[in-house]
């Protein structure tokens, strides 16, 4: 049977892949040290499961509003107002199966054959090919390492044409870890509004940010920002809710939510309902676990920075967000497939190379695993690296 050419030309995720590969070996007995994981390692906490099982129990079992529940989308925008300084209405937002499946729904709906999307490098890998499937454009817009890997304003104005519609931002970022604050902000934000450009702003990672750094949304930056930008967030790394697939985007007209919503009502209908009632509960119940979580990322972060740097032909920037450190192996003159795939096998150690980011000089290391696993991973990749030829 034939496959579609819009699939054919879809690569497979390499983060799901690797993670899932080191899983398996793991269960077969050997010895892996993933850091792979683009999950927290922490157990969804106590108050948010016995949200759901309550659902459960009390028949919260059926179909919802395909855009999400009343009380999660009342829920969401008090969390805008509250912490990004946002106003929303209910009828802006769209609450879908994991922030993947918000950002996906997005560009089908702003994307037509030919449109590009300007995507600064490194990249989350599943940017690319989400606006492949809608049939637009990828244009990869490389940052550099010493500018801490943003977009500076110059590079953003060369990259933009006649064709260009959106522009991805994702602050924290996964992979790097860089951080844009008010000014880097406001330095892209003329540009895209003079070009009528929207913004895709992806802050799944923003609590888990680090150094006294503060999280600033594009849409806050004033009323034009706003009327160009989708906000995309969810609950999968905040509240180590992963499996539970539930993500939003606010839209900044009803117009367009409504687009989103006609979609998903032909595609998926309504996200799980007893996950959204958990959801409700993850931003409305106590938020000491995300502070306890990020303090741990925080310890974590710090030692390996240290340890990578201290090793031969490996460095890396501190991360100031997210949970990766994206590390420069270019010394060891092997691409990261290479690289990694070596690593495996010679030692089970497990990471994902950069290539799928766009940067194949680089490897991602996730720190969210634990600290005794860390430390066993990192002695391995440190008398591999001393050995390598
Ligand atoms: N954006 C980025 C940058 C991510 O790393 C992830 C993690 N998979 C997502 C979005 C989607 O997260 P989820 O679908 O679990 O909400
Ligand atoms: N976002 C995570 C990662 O980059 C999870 C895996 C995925 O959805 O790609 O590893």
């Amino acid at each position: 049977m034939k496959i579609s050419r819009r699939i054919e030309k879809v690569k497979e995720s390499p983060t799901l892949a690797i993670t899932a590969k080191a899983k398996e070996m793991k269960q077969k007995g050997d010895d892996v040290v993933s850091f792979g994981a683009g999950e927290p390692d922490f157990d969804t906490p106590p108050h948010i499961k016995s949200a759901a099982i309550k659902a459960i129990e009390g028949g919260f079992t059926k179909y919802t509003a395909s855009s999400g529940i009343p009380e999660l989308k009342k829920a969401i925008c008090e969390k805008f107002r509250d912490d990004n300084g946002l106003a929303y209405e209910s009828s802006q937002i769209v609450v879908s199966c994991g922030a993947k499946h918000s950002l996906y729904n997005i560009f089908q709906v702003i994307c037509d054959e030919g449109d590009e999307v300007i995507i600064p490098s490194p990249y989350w890998v599943s940017y690319t090919e989400m606006v492949r499937l809608a049939g637009g454009v990828p244009v990869i817009l490389d940052t550099k390492q010493a500018d801490g890997f943003k977009v500076k304003p110059d590079a953003l104005k060369k990259a933009v044409t006649k064709k260009t519609v959106a522009f991805i931002l994702n602050s924290p970022s996964n992979p790097t870890g860089c951080i844009y604050n008010r000014s880097d902000l406001e330095s892209i934000a003329d540009i895209l509004i003079d070009n009528k450009i929207t913004v895709i702003s992806d802050e799944i990672y923003e609590k888990l940010i680090y150094d006294g750094e503060k999280h600033v949304s594009f849409a806050s930056l004033g009323k034009e920002a706003y009327g160009l930008t989708f906000t995309v967030n969810g609950v999968s790394k905040a509240y180590s809710m992963t499996g539970w697939r539930i993500g939003y985007l606010a839209a900044p007209t009803k117009e367009l939510s409504a687009a989103v919503g006609r979609l998903q009502d032909h595609s998926t209908s309504n996200p799980v309902s007893f996950a959204q009632k958990s959801a409700v509960e993850a931003l409305k119940g106590d938020q000491r676990c995300v502070e306890q979580m990020a303090a741990e990322f925080k310890k974590r972060r710090d030692y390996m920075v240290e340890r990578i740097n201290s090793m031969k032909n490996i460095s890396c920037v501190k991360p100031r967000g997210a949970f990766y450190l994206f590390c420069d192996i270019s010394k060891t003159k092997m691409g990261s497939f290479d690289f990694s795939k070596k690593l495996l096998e010679e030692t089970k150690v497990a990471v994902i190379p950069g290539e799928p980011f766009g940067w194949d000089t680089h490897i991602r290391l996730s720190f969210a695993t634990g600290m005794d696993e860390i430390k066993k991973g990192l002695d391995r990749l440190d008398n591999w690296l001393k050995a390598l030829k």
